[in-house]
């Protein structure tokens, strides 16, 4: 019994992802090359943007010929994720070669899925099933043979950014039982993991009140958990990711500044830099309020790197609205930024608004955006050179074989000749020059006892 997943959109889904896979091999199920050869394919979908869903249309048409061509050994064609969440019984109807639709809130039913896999049941009453189930996370999100793992620590978000689709495909937030996410960290560690993700849409909104206590245990008490725990397991490196300025405590920043497991680089999503067109967004705080926030965050960490998210031509946009982001993003210079257009999605509150901006327009606004983030990454980038630094081996380079890729806690690149043994572990190099974004070494030296 073979599987083979197709995994879109986010960090959440990847670590989805690996969840799933690893109720497979605790099936006995093994990983297939291809779907072609596979005898259960999941596609895992995102609905962040109409692109990303297009995408995932065309691999169900794809599955569907398959089926039709393979008559003689049944595949089982899996739908999971946002968009199976979003439009499941509609695609359902439409394409009845997907056998199970699978919506963010139903993985917890993915053994029944297996079993009748396996059995080939045929089991039409299966997605009411699904609508029934509430969310659970998984004991484990680890990849095979993985330094690194995602641990997620909440699902969903009740932010309802007036452009975004998330709250209405991942529901309400839930944050996990800590005595789990730190039983997660420890059965990494043990594995081998170094380096952690804590994972959620909205981190810095974790609450949790399972014990019944009204204070409840907040996202910095949690850090301070997740540092105990990494210490203890051998967990070198704990990043997090998606952090909100809305919800970012001073108790947070003070947590990450006395302890050096938390890498020192920072996603902190601003968007934009108006605040007209912040609230447009929904997005729970000002410019000043960011600003003041990157100000206390770089006091507390004066060597802390910073990236972004920057959304241009939302409704009603305005040239100085755009000045305005550009401003922004000259004060803070982050490392990198992701950076892209508006999308009108249906369902959204932004989706009707009026004002909306010409795609050319929108493209303009954007390629400005880009020019201002690629000078301030160069820039920053240049400044490093000559830095001695402590590297997570990743992998082998894609570009040149003889190379290893690796990464530092402020989340550079550099590249440098070495033994595939170093893969997984810390060594310690000198970023001597730089190539595009990626720095070069001569030289890579283990870290002892690392
Ligand atoms: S914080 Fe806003 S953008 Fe992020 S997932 Fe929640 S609603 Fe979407």
């Amino acid at each position: 019994m073979t599987y083979f997943f197709e995994t879109y959109g986010c960090q959440m889904n990847s670590a989805e992802s690996a969840a799933l896979a690893l109720a497979c091999r605790e099936r006995g199920w093994t990983a297939a090359a291809d779907g072609e050869s596979a005898d259960l394919v999941l596609l895992n979908t995102c609905s962040v943007r109409l692109t990303a869903e297009k995408r995932a249309l065309g691999r169900i048409a794809l599955y569907a010929a398959l089926k039709k061509k393979r008559l003689a050994r049944p595949l089982t064609l899996v739908l999971a994720g946002c968009m199976a969440q979003r439009l499941g019984k509609d695609l359902r109807t439409r394409f009845p070669a997907i056998d199970y639709v699978m919506g963010t809130a139903a993985r917890s039913l993915f053994p029944l899925i297996l079993e009748a896999a396996e059995k080939a049941l045929g089991v039409e009453t299966f997605p009411e099933l699904a609508e029934q189930a509430a969310f659970s996370f998984s004991p484990s999100h680890l990849e095979e043979r993985q330094f690194r793992s995602f641990v997620p620590i909440m699902h969903g978000c009740d932010n309802y950014c007036s452009y975004c689709i998330v709250p209405y495909v991942r529901g309400r937030e839930v944050s996990r039982d800590p005595r789990l996410i730190a039983g997660e960290i420890r059965l990494v560690g043990e594995r081998g993991v170094r380096e952690i993700t804590l994972l959620g849409q909205n981190v810095n909104s974790y609450r949790w009140n399972g014990d019944g206590s009204q204070s409840g245990l907040d996202f910095a008490g949690l850090l301070r958990l997740a540092a105990e725990e990494a210490d203890r397991s051998g967990v070198r490196w704990v990043r997090f990711l998606s952090a909100n300025p809305r919800d970012f405590s001073a108790e947070t920043i003070r947590v990450m500044a006395e302890n050096p497991v938390f890498c020192r680089h920072l996603h902190l999503c601003v968007q934009h830099g108006s605040n007209r067109i912040l609230s447009a967004m929904n997005r729970g705080y000002t410019r000043e309020r960011y600003l003041n926030l990157i100000g206390e965050i770089r006091s507390a960490m004066p060597d802390i790197t910073l990236s972004t998210d920057i959304l241009v031509g939302f409704p009603g946009e305005t040239g100085e609205d755009l000045e305005l982001t550009l401003e922004l993003m000259e004060e803070v210079r982050f490392l990198y930024a992701y950076m892209y257009h508006y999308n009108p999605r249906e369902g959204t509150a932004a989706f009707n608004l009026p004002g909306r901006i010409s795609e050319e327009v929108k493209r303009e606004r954007l390629s400005r955006v880009i020019a201002l983030q690629k000078k301030h990454t160069a820039a920053l980038l240049k400044s490093r050179i000559g830095s001695r630094e402590r590297v997570l081996v990743e992998g082998i380079s894609r570009k040149n074989a003889d190379e290893l890729i690796t990464r530092t806690e402020r989340d550079e690149m550099a590249a440098v000749p070495g033994s595939v043994s170093m893969i997984g572990r810390f060594a310690e190099l000198t970023l001597s020059s730089l190539r595009g974004n990626t720095f070069r070494a001569k030289e890579l030296r283990p870290c002892p006892g690392v």
